[in-house]
């Protein structure tokens, strides 16, 4: 008698393997695909899964296995290059297979519903309710701002603003459906249907834009990867869109991966202005529905442009013309928690497994991306002018040593910015810390407001009078008196945003000056009002934190600032010197125009610092090459791997004591191909309340690292120490903090 093949599936959960299940009753094991979701019985719940493989043999005796519940896809949602990517991200990132399939779907369809179109459910005002007295109804002021909500909206209201005005909106909804005044209709999902936006026409490409295209273009309909290396206003995005539309011509879909920041209305406009054809956008932001309606549309066909942030490389795609990554160096890419993979990184094995061409781009190509260029994994395509003859800022720096300065300004900053102004021009001033000051001193005693709960100091927001830590979230109001002396000179210590628009005010009177930072942009609409005043001109000096570095174009300045040169210069992560250049290099690429040449002035205790004249001396093109020597002389990536196992627990010792036994282990099971370095606190080591250290595993070989990966990490779930943390495991980490 031949014995019912066992079902494989990868269950969410923290175990690093799929696990075995007979079929449901009455259900042909034969006729399953991998790929499909299955419901399964999984300790005293449920648990949607995805079916992996069947298999004559399991792990567990055959009376104890149990039968799965149900199966809940006919057709599978993971194609097999998918489902082959994904089993390879869970080996090599060392996840645990069912979170990693988890991850790469649609929140609706993690909790089991069908993989077909959710209908869109609107309230709407019925006759009778149009028709009511405007006043009413009394004393229910819920109930009156929804009727104030639809009032507005012929066409009807989804349920997630309804939702925003909180509190009972159920019971509000109930009442006044049980008045007769709303009903709601629901509208089946449709494909996304083609914008009506104005066509725009594409301008004549240049040389260079020209033999990028063609280059692409060429390798259609295979595997290539190529890095777009142009600077801001280069015409990148020009580039990209005259794929896209050759993709199109054939038929073919496009995938574009952006950083999370990078993904703007002003973008997914400009590429459906050009284009005139479905573009469907995946982000975090979306409901659930319009999260799945689009991933539909792409696994469908009926979207031949999906743009998204990171989790998109795991779009299903009907018909894969080409992969696109802009800003690839960007750090956004990689997860920092749960599953940490690098979304570029997969994107280029994505389209090796589809057999298409990827394309990198950046201004500030990653460190390991120009070294695969110059090893010829990567092709490299240069653009190496502004588009419109506009001129490359000048960079330079201000010496600050033993300078006065007002409020971390200058005077020489100072000069230059009223000079701008004077010229009718804008400045930007970067500053990477939000708030007032980085923390408050008691100038009778020197205490400092210290974080309860971190190594840490609490910024302070003066605006709000209070103090906040910016790594647990941790707040409290602003001490009028120092707790440890009781004097009430209490003053602000270092620079933030918020003080420097203070300052700026006091210097120049009347001058409109938009911050914009974390703070000042929680307000729902605060964002967009901010950058009008900035794209306008309206605001004339503009101060912000990283938020401003990326995507945004400012035609009118010709000044920016960067006012902490040295911040990532002696940063504790090796990456910090590379960021710091992106950073100072993106900023500087919103300077100046054809008109008006920009200018970049970083301020600095060391000028002479190695890596910042490499940078004003060379450009990014320069710094790089001095930071990939740097790099190899350290034995850094991109010439070494690294993984790095963190562990964290309520007391210091239970960390440390995990990370001996697990770098003995290591040892014992490494051939000497991996050095393991540690265990050490990490450099903030105490963060919301926990104790956190680090082991660093290090390679000059990917293999030798994955070998002793593959045999080590499901190991530690066996040691003893492992109960009393929390531990996971990063491999190609963003930073080794
Ligand atoms: P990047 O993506 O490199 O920052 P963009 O593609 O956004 O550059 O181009 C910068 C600006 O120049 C945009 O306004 C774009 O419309 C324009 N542009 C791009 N290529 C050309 C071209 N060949 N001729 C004229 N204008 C162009
Ligand atoms: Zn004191
Ligand atoms: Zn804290």
């Amino acid at each position: 008698m031949s014995r019912r093949p066992v079902l494989q599936i990868a269950v969410p959960s923290p175990v690093y393997r799929t696990f075995d299940y007979l079929a449901p009753a009455g259900v042909d094991p034969a006729g399953l695909c991998p790929g499909i979701r299955v419901r399964v019985p999984f300790g005293r719940t449920r648990a949607v899964g995805i079916l992996v493989g069947c298999s004559a043999h399991s792990r567990v005796d055959r009376g104890r296995l149990r039968p799965a519940l149900e199966v809940l896809d006919r057709e599978p949602l993971f194609d097999e290059s998918l489902l082959a990517l994904l089993g390879w991200a869970a080996d090599y990132y060392r996840h645990p297979p069912g979170e990693v399939f988890a991850t790469a779907l649609p929140v609706a369809l993690r909790r089991g519903v069908p993989a077909r179109g959710v209908p869109a459910r609107r309230w709407r005002l019925t006759e009778t309710g149009r028709g009511r007295d405007p006043g009413e109804p009394r004393r229910a002021p819920r109930q009156m701002r929804i009727l104030t909500l639809l009032d507005e909206r012929a066409e009807g209201v989804e349920e997630k603003p309804i939702r925003a005005l909180g509190g009972d909106w159920r019971g509000a909804l109930r009442a006044l459906a049980a008045r007769g005044w709303i009903d709601v209709h629901e509208e089946p999902a449709v494909a996304p249907a083609c914008e009506s936006a104005a066509a725009s026409t594409a301008p004549t490409l240049s040389g260079a834009q020209h033999d990028a295209v063609q280059a692409v273009c060429g390798a259609l309909g295979r595997f290539q990867a190529f890095l777009l290396d142009g600077v801001t206003g280069s015409g990148k995005t020009e580039v990209y869109l005259r794929i896209v539309q050759a993709a199109l011509q054939a038929g073919r879909q496009t995938l574009v991966l952006v950083p999370e920041i990078g993904l703007t209305p002003q973008l997914v406009a400009r590429f459906r202005r050009r284009l005139q054809a479905p573009v469907v956008v995946l982000h975090s932001g979306l409901s659930e529905r319009e999260r799945l309606t689009a991933w539909l549309a792409a696994r469908s066909g009926a979207a031949p442009v999906i743009i998204g942030t990171r989790s998109a490389v795991f779009t299903p795609l009907a018909a894969p013309g080409v992969v696109i990554v802009d800003e690839e160096h960007d750090a956004s890419f990689k997860q920092q928690e749960g599953f940490r993979y690098h979304g570029r990184d997969l994107a280029v094995l994505r389209a090796r497994r589809l057999g298409v061409p990827i394309v990198l781009g950046s201004a500030t190509p990653s460190l390991e991306s120009l070294h695969n260029a110059a090893h010829g994994r990567y092709q490299r395509l240069v653009l190496p002018e502004r588009v419109g003859n506009a001129v490359p800022p000048r960079m330079g720096v201000l010496d600050l040593r033993r300078r006065s300065m007002d409020e971390g300004l200058s005077g020489e900053l100072l000069r230059r910015i009223g000079d701008h102004l004077r010229e009718g021009g804008q400045v930007l001033l970067f500053l990477n810390r939000r708030g007032y000051a980085p923390t408050v001193i008691c100038h009778e005693c020197g205490w400092v407001a210290e974080c309860p709960h971190c190594d840490a100091h609490m910024t302070l927001h003066l605006g709000r009078r209070r103090v906040r830590c910016h790594h647990c979230g941790a707040e409290r109001p602003l001490p009028q008196q120092c707790p440890t002396c009781g004097g009430e000179d209490l003053r602000a210590l270092g620079q933030g945003t918020e003080r420097m628009e203070q300052a700026l005010e006091r210097h120049f009177p009347g001058v409109e000056i938009a911050r914009i930072d974390r703070d000042s942009t929680r307000r729902k609409g605060a964002m967009e009002s901010l950058l009008d005043g900035a794209r306008t001109g309206r605001s004339r000096i503009l101060i912000g934190t990283q938020m401003l570095a990326k995507g945004h174009h400012f035609p009118g300045v010709t000044l920016v600032g960067v006012l902490d040169g040295d911040q990532g210069l002696y940063g504790a992560d090796f990456r910090a010197g590379e960021r710091m250049a992106q950073l100072i290099v993106q900023v500087a690429g919103r300077a100046g125009r054809a008109e008006r040449p920009g200018e970049v002035l970083v301020q600095t205790h060391h000028p002479d610092h190695p890596l910042l004249t490499a940078l004003l001396r060379g450009g990014y093109a320069g710094f790089a090459t001095q930071a990939l020597d740097e790099r190899r002389t350290a034995e850094l990536p991109p010439y070494t791997r690294l993984a790095l196992l963190r562990a964290e627990a309520p007391a210091p010792e239970a960390p440390l004591a995990f990370l001996e036994a697990a770098r003995d282990r290591a040892l014992h099971l490494g051939d000497g191909a991996v050095a393991v370095l540690g265990p050490v606190p990490a450099p903030m080591e105490r963060r919301a309340g926990r104790y956190r250290a680090q082991l660093l595993l290090q390679s000059t070989g990917h293999a030798a690292l994955q070998r002793l990966l593959a045999a080590w990490v499901p190991s530690l779930e066996g040691l003893k120490s492992a109960r009393r943390v929390r531990w996971s495991v990063d491999v190609d980490p963003a930073d080794t903090l």
